[in-house]
């Protein structure tokens, strides 16, 4: 199997290479030349395995050029304590928890792969260069990448947030993180000048040059890099197998999912899954008040000259959903021409409709929907008053849309985020006294994931600001002092 850039103009390449690469040289994203086959046969018998063994497993469809024995111990260091089950909600829909590892939110997933990955990849392309992985987060992607990262050789990490635009839990975490070989730094800005410095960063010749002449190379750890999206596709294979042993499923029958959604990288690999051949039905993208998605799903037209709007789900106020390049390409049967044309477009007039066929395509797979933040609200609070189920501000805006578009299929929904890391928003929605950590633990009579606990008592290493303007500079001085 092949990898192959959505934009048409690099040379095909194979999986560890575009795992190094990120991006690719014309600016497009990497994507399979075609969908290796999940026949039912390995389904049944993957059912049968652990998680670690699951995820190696279809992993090894993706990355042919990685041996199964480095697969099956990439996944297993990531996996060893990271449970990844199936709860249910209420007896029509089901909910597949994805943050019981370090940082408490989806992103560890792969995360706490990619490290692995990007290090067997250099070994395989006998690259000796130290890997300066540069973020700009706006909570979760900058700590998981932080932990993943931390005290690993060949790789540095150094994240930009912006000072004003995380949850205080988000901040603690990341400016009390642990490790040689991290870096944090606040920027003075909000999350799109973070991400503007960064792309400047990436984009500057001079920058490379003088990092060279030091062996050291940029990469990045977001959700464009292969390396995130296909450890993704496994966790839904797995909840498929776990709902068919729990018996909530038979083997073959279709499964619907709604996914909360930002860069549209969660939901994407559920299209890759259902593409290997997992009995999936439609596939529902939930948005908040940032509904960009939700009105080119319904109208085919992608228009986000609009107002980003500051939600309680804040890992989903995005307008420019970076991955969603993917599914034009894979949707328009590979058409390159067409999606460059698209995404210029984008670029130059801040919109674009896509021909027919395209849109055609997208109905037959996908539906979207939103949910404003007062219904978030009141979600997180029937979920928990009825059901005694704790959802997250970004699970509760997914569960709303769930509930919409309920068909005959059982429904699984994705919950990206434990509830005590967003205190701030679930607490009010609770009307509880105060919105710690320790509020929330009072009310529940539950406790915290110890990675939350106790924060505020932990030691800050990081306590420095930088101007939008001076962010190079900020990490040169740091990296080469
Ligand atoms: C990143 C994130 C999302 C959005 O995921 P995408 O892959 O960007 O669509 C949703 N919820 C939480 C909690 C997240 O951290």
């Amino acid at each position: 199997m092949q990898y192959i850039s959505t934009r048409g103009k690099a040379a095909q390449t194979v999986a560890s290479s575009a795992i190094l690469q990120g991006l690719a040289p014309d600016g497009g994203l990497y994507c399979p030349d075609n969908f290796p086959a999940l026949s039912s046969d390995k389904l049944i018998n993957v059912a049968k395995m652990p998680y670690a063994q699951r995820s190696a497993e279809i992993l090894g469809l993706f990355l042919p050029d990685f041996t199964s024995e480095e697969l099956q111990n990439a996944a297993e260091i990531a996996y060893a304590n990271f449970p990844i089950p199936v709860t249910a909600l209420d007896d029509k829909i089901s909910i597949l928890e994805l943050w019981h590892g370090p940082t408490c939110a989806f992103k560890d997933i792969a995360l706490q792969i990619l490290p692995n990955l990007m290090s067997l990849s250099a070994k395989k392309h006998a690259d000796n260069r130290t890997f300066h992985i540069l973020v700009a987060t706006s909570g979760d992607t900058g700590k998981a990448a932080l932990e993943g990262f931390r005290d690993r050789d060949g790789f540095s990490v150094l994240v930009f947030y912006p000072k004003d635009g995380v949850s205080n839990t988000q901040k603690l975490q990341m400016s009390t993180q642990l490790g040689d070989n991290v870096c944090v730094c606040a920027i003075n800005g909000n999350f799109d000048d973070a991400q503007t410095g960064v792309k400047n960063i990436f984009s500057d010749k001079e920058v490379a040059e003088t990092l060279a002449k030091n062996n050291i190379v940029l990469s990045s750890a977001n959700s464009i890099n292969l390396g995130r999206l296909l450890p993704q596709v496994a966790y839904y294979v797995s909840a498929y197998c776990d709902m068919v042993t729990n018996g909530k499923l038979s083997v073959g029958q279709k499964l619907d999912i709604t996914v909360p959604t930002g860069n549209f990288g969660n939901i994407l690999a559920a299209y890759y899954a259902k593409s290997i051949g997992l009995p999936l039905g439609r596939l529902v993208c939930a948005s908040n008040s940032n509904n960009v998605l939700t009105d080119f799903l319904s109208t085919g037209v992608y228009d986000c000259r609009r107002k980003l709007h500051l939600t309680t789900s804040p890992s989903m106020d995005i307008l420019v959903s970076s991955n969603f390049e993917r599914a034009l390409f894979h949707l328009s049967n590979d058409d390159a021409e067409l999606v460059s044309d698209l995404m210029q477009k984008l670029d130059t007039d801040g919109i674009y409709t896509a021909p027919p066929a395209l849109k055609q395509a997208f109905d037959n797979v996908f539906t979207g929907g939103w949910c404003g933040e007062e219904k978030a609200a009141e979600i997180v609070k029937t979920a928990w008053n009825e059901n005694k189920v704790l959802l997250d501000p970004h699970t509760a805006v997914a569960v709303a849309v769930a509930r919409e578009n309920l068909t005959d299929n059982p429904m699984l929904v994705v919950s990206t985020a434990s509830a005590y890391k967003f205190t701030e928003a679930v607490c009010p929605a609770l009307n509880i006294k105060g919105d710690t950590v320790e509020a929330l633990e009072t009310y529940t009579g539950q406790t915290a994931p110890e990675p939350l606990k106790n924060l505020g008592s932990k030691a800050v290493r990081f306590t420095d600001t930088a101007e939008r303007t001076e962010m190079k500079e900020w990490m040169l001085k740091q990296l080469l002092g």
